[in-house]
């Protein structure tokens, strides 16, 4: 009994704000104009993406090709607790104080100079929460005084920066439908915007608005044809029409009310266009003879106007997936010159296998191109960029089986963790190149019968995942959108899973789950540096300036989908250890005012 009340306090205890008693070094302030601007602006993160249009470019050049071998860690902060678990979080900076999200729903304020905790909160989740892929989070928002971040039991909520106390909580979706958040909000124009997660679990996608200040619903996009969009103004729910015009035009009678689509990496915004870009992910079920038809909307990309929720435009990367193929990679907003014109494109790479460079202002497709080693499920793409399917590839209908219990299994590459995953890539307007965290895997892949159940996975099909090569299954590599050309690759011994930056000191950085982080030239793609972080890198780095120097950080705690998901792949990886610390890395003061800087 005394356990168990003790227990009862601990629990308390954690679920709200923990002071450390140190004095608050800052109190963040972040307006519009700083978001829209982050990209450019050295001394803040304040943006997942490092900028609205998730280029993840730095022009910061003090660390470079002829300094990067002198950096060195400056303090390591640890997340604590029992639960480690995958940590593929961004990091934000403002005024000095960091905040970063952890695994379990955690977020931490810690002061940049010392590595010092200022606040920590921990979400107090029930026992049924259903994430899919691991316990993650991959980062925080931050508008006016705010901490915003969602949570695992579906909800957003907005902490004070100052202090780390709740200011507003909102349920976005139920978490025992199979509803969660993992995924970092933005916010553009005072609106927090989020996606969920739940497609394995047949829930229905959505984008939703907030308003970030209050906490007050403003409008909601569902991703799946059929369903209404709706806006709050003054408190009254009104319709904005149904998405894709009428319910379930490119799905079989009523699967289009479960059919998953779900957003759950969230989105980027090109303010050039006003426009969100929101990925969706696989139709559910995964047994796509149960649902003949394109599936509108899953895996996809959506244009989606922010003041309202209505879509613009959307490209649809596989139609009628049958392999997991979700849609939900980041779309990043660029530019270049052709024939000397300037194309305003915007680029992905599919976890399909397939690189696509689209017109950013009317969703057309203008090339795309194969960026793994071998695409198997599809001979290439047409001149609207729908795959060319290869239908003996495709699992088989179970009811083709003498029993009706199982389809016809086949070897399906990329696997369905994807030629990418989430881990984001990253644009130079130096090199003009996307630097891509991919991986060579293939599966194997059959169909069964299901039926949905509210709260029950909903796949309809087994899988094991299998590496291609012996001695790697990461690659990352330099594309050219231009051309398709891999101008450089760096194989990797265990899957990347981590996100990637890039910076005008030309280098290119990201982490590995052998735990090293790395920066590579740029052009040449050298590794110029390496620092092993102690357990796996899943999250993505960050760089800022700060009294004069250059600052790089970057979460370690290897977990997510891989030891979930991976089959053969997991076994391969499983001697790596769990973790959950930030690492932050600069030169030594000599540099503080040296001529090496280029800017
Ligand atoms: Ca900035
Ligand atoms: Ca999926």
């Amino acid at each position: 009994m005394r356990m168990k009340q003790i227990t009862k306090a601990i629990t308390l205890a954690l679920s709200v704000a923990v002071s450390s008693g140190i004095a608050v070094t800052a109190n963040a302030q972040v307006t519009d104009k700083d978001i829209m601007n982050d990209a450019t602006t050295t001394n803040d993160v304040v943006t997942y993406g490092m900028g609205l249009s998730g280029q993840r470019y730095s022009p910061l050049s003090k660390v470079n090709a002829e300094t990067v071998q002198d950096l060195r860690p400056v303090w390591a902060f640890s997340f604590g607790g029992e639960k480690q678990r995958g940590q593929e979080s961004q990091p934000m900076v403002k005024d000095g104080v960091m905040y970063v999200t952890g695994s379990y729903s955690r977020v931490y304020a810690i002061d940049t100079t010392t590595g010092e905790e200022l606040w920590q909160y921990e979400a107090r989740l029930p026992d049924g929460i259903m994430p899919c892929c691991d316990v993650i989070n991959r980062g925080v928002a931050l508008y006016d005084d705010l901490v915003i971040f969602g949570t695992l039991d579906a909800k957003l909520v907005a902490l004070d920066a100052k202090t780390g106390k709740t200011r507003w909580s909102k349920k976005v979706e139920n978490y025992k439908a199979g509803y969660a958040i993992t995924s970092a909000p933005i916010v553009v124009r005072g609106k927090v915007i989020t996606g969920i997660s739940g497609g394995e679990f047949g829930i229905v996608g959505s984008v939703y608005a907030y308003d970030a200040k209050t906490g007050a619903k403003v409008w909601q996009r569902p991703t799946v044809e059929g369903h209404m969009g709706y806006k709050w103004v003054d408190g009254k729910k009104i319709e904005t029409g149904i998405s894709g015009g009428e319910a379930g035009k490119t799905w079989p009678a009523e699967l289009w009310k479960s059919g998953g689509a779900a957003t759950w990496l969230g989105g980027t915004y090109d303010a050039d266009t006003d426009s969100l870009f929101f990925g969706t992910g696989n139709p559910a079920p995964w047994n796509s003879h149960m649902r003949p038809g394109d599936n509108l909307f899953s895996s996809s990309r959506v244009a989606i106007d922010p003041d309202d929720g209505s879509i613009k435009w959307h490209f649809q990367t596989t139609p009628h997936d049958g392999w997991d193929y979700d849609g939900v990679n980041e779309l990043i907003s660029f530019e270049y010159d052709q024939a000397g014109k300037t194309v305003k494109a915007a680029a992905t790479a599919d976890r399909n296998g397939f690189f696509y460079v689209l017109n950013r202002e009317n969703g057309d497709f203008i090339r795309g191109f194969p960026f793994v080693d071998e695409v198997n499920w599809a001979s290439g793409l047409d001149k609207n960029g729908r795959p060319i399917y290869n239908d003996e590839n495709r699992p088989g209908n179970p009811s083709d089986a003498s029993d009706g219990k199982q389809g016809k299994q086949v070897v399906a590459r990329p696997s369905f963790l994807g030629g990418k995953n989430w881990m984001p890539m990253a644009f130079s307007p130096d090199t003009g190149y996307f630097y891509v965290p991919s991986n060579e895997w293939e599966m194997d892949i059959w169909n069964e019968p299901t039926a949905y159940k509210q709260g029950a996975a909903y796949l309809g099909a087994g899988f094991t995942i299998k590496s291609v090569q012996d001695d790697h299954i990461g690659v990352l590599r330099a594309i050219d959108p231009k051309t398709g050309e891999e101008v450089w690759r760096q194989n990797n011994f265990a899957p990347l899973w981590g996100g990637v930056m890039t910076t005008a000191g030309g280098l290119v950085w990201t982490g590995n789950p052998e735990g090293y982080l790395m920066a590579f030239d740029a052009k040449s793609g050298e590794k110029l540096y390496e620092f092993n972080t102690g357990s796996g890198i899943v999250g993505t780095p960050i760089t800022w300036d700060q009294d004069g120097e250059q600052f790089i950080s970057v979460v370690s705690g290897w977990g997510g989908a891989v030891p979930l998901w991976g089959g053969e792949v997991a076994k391969r990886v499983k001697n790596l250890n769990q973790g959950g610390t930030v690492w932050t890395f600069k030169l030594p003061k000599r540099y503080e005012k040296s001529n090496l800087a280029k800017n």
